[in-house]
């Protein structure tokens, strides 16, 4: 079935995103109450607490992929976690869509983690459908909100609605293509349907007695300012990210979303080709394929429970299939695959692509994986990025060493965390790096619990990491001459330069202007 969307929500901590995605689930009727989505507070339990939720769960409580329909097309999406939460995890589930959808806080605009999330967004050159929200809060100038995503973006803002006031004077949003305006009812908890109004001349003495006069005048000069200024929609501009869509709204005031969702279902894209070892390989192949994206362990001792996490790309899957895992050339048969719909877990018959569907203890299946039943391919791979926090990890006991070696190795195989080595022959312990801390408790659990060894972290002073292009050539000449820097090599052998901070990869820069550096690994 190709009539999904599967799309990924990039936002900053506390833009609206679980409000949002309650409310589009309640859209779909896939939950029947508000709430139901992941308690708040939950989701903000220390860690410890996170790993018993875990254990009670058996299933992630960060990233999945929640499935509801809306008008017939199945809409599936992919919860990509924040907070504390934060980790590759949620750069590689962005990898595994198709569409992205930037939240943003009409007050505070462009925020750090949603931008370091459209790095990846413009990796794979997703669709960006951007919704700005909380316009029942004193929002930025709209048309300021607008010029700053043109410009850090570089892709052309299209606005479908515009925002009459905001804040206290919110009176609701004019839909440019439907002519309509929706009026602004403040309801508490959601569900109530938006007023609307069609509104043929924007002069309309009927307006008057709606909107206060001041208002409207705003409105009327704004609009005549989009007409002239506006890039008028262009839906190929749209799939090649040249230019987003933009809604303006208040998800917890269930304003706006219904606008949103029905242009998005017909501007979005489906599942399309993806490329591979063999050329693009298209969704409606007959041959079933499908990559990993995230393994998910279970931090419970008793059930050394571990989801695989796959997209499917083409063809159609089945239980009990047979499929060739390519990288090391097995054949795996896949039972107990399941779905998450909504909160539940599901056992599923069947799967297209464009699913996401997650299989129970798959073996010896690694992030970027792909299985099939056709011949052998191999799906583009999904890149490391760039880590923000570096520890090195200490083995206390040396008689544990081997389980030592082998523990960090199986956790880096399969994504749990990127790991770095010294080049000085009296460093021989590796540093972890990773891009959110919660990696580094889940990797300190694990060898515990899988590979029985107590480990101990020692903070390195670092702050960013960058790969070199053109690789040793170049980064041996960086030798002795760093400052407030370091080179270590990955787990690939290639360079990777440590800054302390910010102003020292500027300082790098400035100083050797020929040197290009990646906030992404090279594949
Ligand atoms: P997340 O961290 O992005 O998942 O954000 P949440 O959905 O948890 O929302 C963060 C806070 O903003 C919560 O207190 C929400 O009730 C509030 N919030 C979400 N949407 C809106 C909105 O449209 N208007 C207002 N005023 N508050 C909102």
């Amino acid at each position: 079935m190709l009539f999904c969307r599967t799309f990924a929500i990039i936002s900053h901590p506390d833009a609206g995103k679980t409000t949002l995605t309650e409310k589009l689930l309640l859209y779909g009727g896939a939950v029947q109450e508000a709430g139901a989505v992941k308690a708040k507070g939950e989701r903000r339990r220390a860690t410890s607490d996170w790993m018993k939720i875990e254990q009670e769960r058996g299933i992630s409580i960060s990233s999945t992929a929640l499935q509801f329909e809306y008008k017939g097309m199945q809409m599936n999406l992919l919860d990509t976690p924040g907070h504390e939460d934060f980790s590759e995890d949620t750069y590689r589930t962005i990898a595994a869509a198709d569409n992205a959808v930037m939240l943003l806080d009409g007050a505070k605009g462009l925020e750090a983690q949603t931008l370091k999330l459209f790095d990846v967004v413009k990796l794979r050159k997703l669709p960006l459908f951007t919704f700005i929200n909380k316009m029942d809060r004193p929002s930025l100038e709209p048309l300021e909100l607008l010029d700053t995503i043109e410009k850090t973006l570089g892709v052309v803002p299209c606005p479908m609605t515009w925002p009459i006031g905001s804040g206290d004077r919110f009176q609701g949003v004019y839909d440019r293509q439907k002519k309509k305006i929706y009026l602004f009812e403040r309801v508490s908890g959601g569900g109530k349907k938006a007023s609307e109004v069609q509104i043929d001349d924007l002069n309309d003495p009927k307006l008057s007695g709606l909107i206060p006069e001041e208002l409207l005048d705003n409105l009327r000069e704004e609009l005549e300012i989009l007409d002239e200024i506006a890039e008028p929609l262009d839906i190929n501009k749209v799939l090649d990210q040249k230019q987003s869509p933009v809604w303006f709204g208040s998800g917890y005031n269930n304003f706006g979303i219904q606008n949103f969702l029905e242009s998005f279902m017909e501007l979005s894209q489906g599942p399309r080709g993806r490329a591979s070892t063999d050329g693009v390989i298209p969704p409606d192949s007959s041959e079933f394929s499908g990559f990993v994206f995230k393994l998910q362990a279970n931090m419970d001792p008793k059930h050394r429970d571990r989801i695989a996490f796959v997209r499917v790309c083409s063809g159609k899957f089945e239980k009990d299939m047979q499929v060739l895992h390519t990288r090391t050339g097995k054949t795996v048969r896949l039972s107990a695959p399941s779905k998450l719909f909504a909160q539940r877990r599901e056992t599923i018959e069947s799967a297209y692509a464009g699913d996401i569907i997650g299989f129970v203890n798959p073996g010896a299946f690694a992030i970027g994986d792909t299985i099939t039943t056709g011949k052998k391919i191999q799906y583009e791979g999904i890149p490391s990025f760039s880590p923000e926090f570096f520890n090195w990890i200490r083995n206390p006991n040396p008689s544990k060493q081997k389980n030592f070696k082998k523990g960090i190795d199986q956790l880096r195989e399969e994504g749990a965390v990127q790991v770095l080595y010294s080049l000085s022959d009296f460093e021989i312990d590796p540093v972890l790096a990773a891009v959110g801390q919660l990696q580094f408790e889940v990797v300190e659990s694990r060898m515990l619990t899988e590979y029985g060894v107590e480990t101990r972290y020692e903070p390195l002073p670092f702050q960013v990491a960058r790969w070199v292009k053109g690789g040793w050539p170049v980064a041996d000449k960086l030798k002795g001459v760093l400052f407030n820097a370091q080179i270590f090599k990955d787990a690939q052998e290639r360079p990777v330069i440590l800054f302390k901070n910010q102003w020292a990869v500027d300082n790098f820069q400035e100083k050797f202007a020929d040197v290009e550096l990646l906030n992404v690994a090279p594949l």
